[in-house]
């Protein structure tokens, strides 16, 4: 193919076969294209990478794209080539007749875009290349890692903003997924972004329905979830690498094809998995979230949580690669009493200093929050991200089946004087067995039918008192001992309720009748 496209809209239609353009890629696309510095926020999936690879086929030159994701530039140049685009990366794995045939390209014009790491950006060997060849633009991707208060800083990206001294008035075109205020002020400054025009995209991916069911059956609920989008591709998401071989299994055995991947399996077994995933049709992956980084595949069709993610941040990147293509997918997250206790045992367990883990465990409020949340889900997660939605979504669990609330005092006082009677040192089930009033061994071992609260809690079913003790603990009136085997204690937030003084109001799990898969045991 040859150089320069009439249009941006020429490029994106002939080359790269889309219909029109998503979200702001339209205006970083003309700002670029005009020759204007730019700083573009989009979140992950949304279309970052059109932004400079639209410019530069319109703009005359070369386009320079510096990523420090070595691993990612090959796939993209393959893409690239394979659309009939003159890419090339240039890296350190490179034979040097390669890379010396590169750099001839670029003088001669004949390379539309080159993805450099900006260490090799910097070298003075590129620099005296850059001075030979006509550049059409620069784009910083991952631009946070130039900011010390991000998270990903990186000291080379200081001295990216001397290349302008080589690039002549090529605009400078800065991406990132994720900045605030205080980071993007930091990447015009230290890419000497001149003028730069700002684009900062919402968060908002409103293709993606959200769903967080209580865990009840979470066999079933997970097979619910593939059946429903019949043979197409999706992500199961599990805490431990043991779990996602196990879910795994359970799905083979349902003739889903289903493949485990976690950190712990053989490296060429894994590149098979992700190939497999990319390629065929119909691959669920179960995996830790070890896997995702930088996959792109549009039509992931759901992401299931089949246990709760660590923060709202790792949810919303773990769920947002469903649906990159912009149509409708679905985000489940299964959350039970378990995956707070987990999460906070691992936090309390750690060796991250004290105020570490006080924002850990701030951030795991937040995310227990949301689960437990009555509103929209999505106003919620927006909210979370200092994004506003002005209406409720109508395209997650609540808004579509609106949450129902009921009195718990009452149940709320049964259950935490059971915990009382008991002496603090039971955990959930055998709380439980005592309100339903249950016939157990362990019982009649610490004669526990002869408490006045044995089996006043009869009234209410056993799934339904464990979402109880779930949003006790959610709500911080009862802690759960991970050191004395899951015992459940009160804290001070229990005794108002106790004494009668505050009400308690609880949601309402929603009971759906699940639909029975074929094999449906526990
Ligand atoms: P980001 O870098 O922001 O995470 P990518 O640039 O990798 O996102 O794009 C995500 C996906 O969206 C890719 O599969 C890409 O082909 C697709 N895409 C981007 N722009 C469009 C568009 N205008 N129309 C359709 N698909 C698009
Ligand atoms: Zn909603």
């Amino acid at each position: 193919m040859s150089t320069t496209h009439a249009s941006a809209q020429d490029a994106l239609h002939k080359v790269f076969g889309f219909d029109s353009f998503r979200g702001l890629q339209e205006q970083v696309i003309s700002s670029v294209v005009a020759g204007r510095d730019a700083l573009a926020v989009m979140p992950t999936g949304s279309g970052k990478s059109l932004c400079y690879q639209v410019p530069a086929l319109v703009r005359p030159g070369t386009a320079l794209v510096i990523s420090p994701l070595i691993a990612l530039m090959q796939n993209q140049v393959t893409a690239l080539q394979q659309l009939g685009v003159r890419a090339a990366a240039l890296n350190s794995s490179l034979e040097f007749r390669e890379s010396t045939r590169i750099e001839e390209a670029m003088r001669d014009g004949k390379l539309d875009l080159v993805y450099v790491a900006p260490e090799r950006a910097l070298g003075e060997w590129f620099r005296r290349l850059l001075t030979q060849t006509k550049i059409a633009l620069v784009a910083v991707d991952e631009a946070h890692c130039v900011s010390q208060w991000g998270h990903d800083f990186r000291p080379e990206y200081l001295q990216l903003a001397t290349l302008r001294e080589q690039t002549g008035d090529a605009p400078f075109l800065a991406l990132t997924a994720t900045a605030d205020a205080a980071t993007r002020k930091d990447i015009v400054e230290r890419l000497a972004l001149k003028d730069a025009a700002q684009f900062v995209a919402g968060f908002d991916r409103p293709n993606i329905r959200y769903t967080v069911e209580a865990k009840s059956t979470p066999r079933v609920q997970v097979l619910n979830v593939v059946r429903r989008h019949g043979g197409a591709a999706g992500i199961v998401y599990c805490a431990t690498r043991n779990k996602t071989e196990q879910v795994a299994a359970q799905l083979q055995a349902e003739n889903v094809q289903a493949l485990p991947y976690h950190a712990g399996l053989d490296q060429g077994l894994r590149a098979r998995t992700l190939d497999r995933f990319l390629k065929d049709d119909g691959i669920v992956v179960v995996a830790t979230i070890a896997f995702g980084m930088g996959i792109d595949k549009p039509d992931v069709r759901f992401v299931v949580h089949a246990d709760a993610p660590k923060s709202l941040e790792a949810y919303y990147q773990e769920t947002g690669r469903a649906g990159r293509d912009g149509l409708p997918s679905e985000a489940v997250m299964l959350y039970g009493l378990q995956d707070i206790v987990q999460a906070r045992a691992l936090i309390e367990q750690g060796d991250a200093p004290d105020n570490q883990k006080r924002i850990e465990k701030q951030k795991l409020e937040l995310l227990v929050g949301f689960c437990e949340t009555t509103r929209c889900r999505r106003q919620a997660l927006l909210a979370y991200f200092g994004d506003d939605l002005p209406e409720k979504c109508g395209n997650c669990d609540t808004c579509l089946e609106p949450v129902e609330s009921w009195d718990g005092t009452e149940a709320a006082q049964k259950l935490l004087s059971a915990v009382v009677r008991t002496g603090q040192r039971f955990g959930a089930a055998h709380v439980i067995d005592v309100l339903v009033g249950a016939d157990t061994e362990n019982i009649q071992k610490w004669g526990h039918e002869q408490l006045p609260t044995f089996g006043v809690g009869k009234d209410i079913d056993r799934q339904t008192w464990r979402g109880v003790v779930r949003q006790l603990v959610a709500g911080g009136l009862l802690r759960v001992e991970t050191e004395q085997y899951g015992a459940l204690k009160l804290t001070e937030a229990a005794r108002p309720v106790l004494k009668g003084e505050t009400s308690v109001s609880l949601r309402k799990d929603p009971t759906k009748p699940v639909r029975k898969a074929r094999s449906t045991q526990e």
